[in-house]
């Protein structure tokens, strides 16, 4: 099979709407759809490749009321920035440029604080808070999975759009970095999900019943997510294109 390269995105403006979209070719797509990517702030259009661009604003043009209520439903972009405030685990904290502190930087006191050139501060701080995550989730979701007699195989960190963390049938956890940007009790709940698959590849009430049991608060925990989960996507911004965590 031969496979298509899709021209890169580029931004598409049209009239009536306060910011460009992204139009995406797809080689893929059969008809032109939208979506919001609350990551980024910003609307896609996803059309077949080759589709004439006139095509696209037309198209655009039918469902500007659709872009505009998304557009003015997203929670406020949080950047990485000196002096910013942000929940790192549900405790308020402050970040500080400090250009010549060596090394990642560390978390303490309330302030998270980063060296290096000031345009590399969001990339830093989003670093140091997954090396954080990857030691912290990493270590709660193989102690409660001891509690279970379960084996974690591996623990990773991504950032993804849809999902707060996945398991895979061969014991391999993943979780979200924004996570760390949650308050510690929603933070276990995910872990406590997730690990409950190692022992129920499915949510039946016996896998909710072990979820419950490493978690009593899980309940509440969910509707947080819900209520607050897109919010987090919108704090320090989203990884540079193709960049992926490590
Ligand atoms: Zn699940």
């Amino acid at each position: 099979m031969t496979t298509v390269r899709s021209p890169r995105p580029r931004l598409l403006s049209v009239v009536g709407l306060p910011m460009p979209l992204e139009l995406r070719e797809s080689a893929r797509a059969r008809r032109m759809t939208l979506r919001l990517d609350p990551a980024r702030g910003l609307v896609q259009v996803v059309v077949p490749a080759g589709l004439a661009e006139a095509e696209a604003v037309r198209f655009v043009g039918r469902h500007t009321g659709w872009v505009q209520a998304r557009l003015a439903k997203l929670p406020p972009a949080l950047p990485f920035t000196e002096g910013a405030h942000i929940s790192v685990l549900g405790r308020d904290h402050i970040i500080r440029h400090e250009p010549f502190i060596r090394g990642s930087g560390v978390r303490e006191g309330g302030e998270i604080r980063v060296g290096g050139r000031v345009e590399h501060l969001p990339r830093r701080v989003r670093a140091l808070l997954i090396a954080e995550a990857r030691g912290l989730i990493g270590d709660r979701a193989r102690a409660l999975a001891a509690t279970l007699g379960a084996r974690v195989k591996a623990v990773t960190l991504r950032d993804t759009r849809s999902r707060w963390g996945s398991c895979t049938s061969t014991g391999r956890l993943s979780f979200s970095w924004r996570l760390m940007l949650a308050p510690e009790a929603v933070c276990n709940y995910v872990i406590a999900h997730e690990v409950a698959h190692l022992c129920e590849m499915n949510h039946s009430p016996r896998f909710w019943a072990l979820v419950t049991k490493l978690c009593p608060d899980a309940l509440r925990a969910r509707d947080w997510l819900r209520r607050h989960g897109p919010a987090l996507l919108r704090i320090g911004g989203p990884a540079a294109p193709g960049q992926t965590e490590p």
